[in-house]
């Protein structure tokens, strides 16, 4: 969470690191334009401006568009834009239960090039490899500067980037920025996959400053954004709602209880419960599961005032009965006025919020653009 309270002094080089980051982020989000309007935008003198501009454009970070078009009196402004394949992130989406996916992404989110590795439920060192094996084939096709590594991973990350507990992927204290680090020799940041999804959203989707997001994929987890700033909590498993029991009788699950929201509503089991349903179930099997995960994320919906959740995952489970049945659940189970203004939706159509996030965790850390 952003801090409340400022507890060390600002020192010349973060005044510098926060400009360059402000006048970066300006260009991403309102695109070209001149140095004038760049001071203007930023609130920085055209000096200032003009400094860190020669700066970033020696690094090729922001080019020379030339003159506006349409200026007729006087000298035309020159053009100044982000060069947003200076540098490509390495990103790796390991939330799926078949593949593992990874991708070349530009700074502004756009990706450039993905490949993917079965997994096939593929655990422990197994899986490790799988991951590296792609982020080797991903640096080796890379043309631009590779700005770092970043990986949306399940389970419960530190704030260092050590996967302290995925247990789909039988993972416990991997430590994967040493790892990657240690073959690639470039930045690794890396954090958990509903968290990188809630990311993306809020920097390439404009999904506002409060809402959360909620990843169904191998398991079930959330990623909270709350006044623009991500939820991680103290012991970094906000959102990790996947084993709150929401059926004391129900299936045993991997975390030694019975009736975890995950066995409910993950892929895996799901697809298995439609399959044992038949056809003619189908919609009331969805229905019942989007109930279920209404019924957990209701008082997190009435505690925190949200208006807006969006559920990740693959389109034919996650759309329609599912999330029909979910959003009346909230709506009937949250005191009027408080659930009246929600909006529930689904991802849709950018399957790329896990590998794009993932892009979000480097690029806010190496350059302090998102
Ligand atoms: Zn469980």
């Amino acid at each position: 969470m952003t801090l409340l309270r400022v507890t060390s002094k600002a020192l010349p080089e973060h005044n510098r690191r926060h400009n360059r980051a402000l006048l970066l982020q300006t260009l991403l989000h309102d695109g070209a334009m001149s140095r004038a309007d760049l001071a203007r935008e930023s609130g920085l003198t055209r000096v200032t401006v003009s400094d860190l501009v020669n700066e970033l454009s020696s690094e090729g970070l922001i080019d020379e568009l030339g003159p506006r078009e349409g200026a007729h009196v006087g000298k035309p402004a020159q053009l100044i834009g982000l060069n947003v394949n200076a540098y490509h992130v390495v990103s790796l989406d390991l939330s799926g239960d078949e593949r593992f996916v990874g991708a070349l992404v530009a700074i502004d989110g756009t990706v450039v090039h993905r490949l993917d590795a079965p997994v096939h439920g593929a655990t422990g060192d197994d899986a490790l490899s799988t991951a590296l094996g792609l982020a080797r084939d991903l640096v080796k096709r890379s043309t631009v500067r590779v700005l770092g590594i970043g990986i949306g991973t399940p389970g419960v990350v530190d704030g260092e980037g050590i996967v302290i507990s995925a247990p789909n992927l039988d993972w416990a204290g991997i430590d994967l920025p040493q790892t990657f680090g240690a073959e690639f020799d470039l930045p690794v940041h890396v954090g958990n996959d509903a968290n990188a999804a809630a990311l993306a959203l809020h920097s390439y989707h404009d999904a506002g400053p409060d809402f959360m997001v909620i990843e169904i994929e191998h398991g079930a987890g959330a990623g909270l954004i709350i006044g623009n700033a991500l939820v991680t909590g103290g012991a970094f498993t906000a959102g990790e709602i996947g084993h709150l029991v929401v059926d004391p009788d129900g299936e045993p699950c991997v975390c030694g209880r019975r009736g975890c929201l995950e066995q409910v509503v993950a892929v895996p089991h799901l697809r298995e419960r439609l399959r044992r349903a038949g056809a003619q179930r189908r919609a009331s099997v969805l229905a019942d599961a989007g109930r279920a995960l209404g019924y957990a994320v209701a008082p997190v919906v009435a505690a925190l005032g949200l208006e807006a959740v969006v559920l990740c995952g693959p389109a034919d489970l996650v759309e329609g009965p599912f999330l029909d049945s979910a959003a009346a659940t909230v709506r009937s189970l949250t005191l009027a006025g408080t659930g009246e203004g929600l909006t529930m939706s689904a991802a849709g159509d950018d399957h790329d919020l896990v590998l794009r996030g993932s892009a979000v965790f480097v690029l806010s850390a190496e350059l302090g653009v998102s």
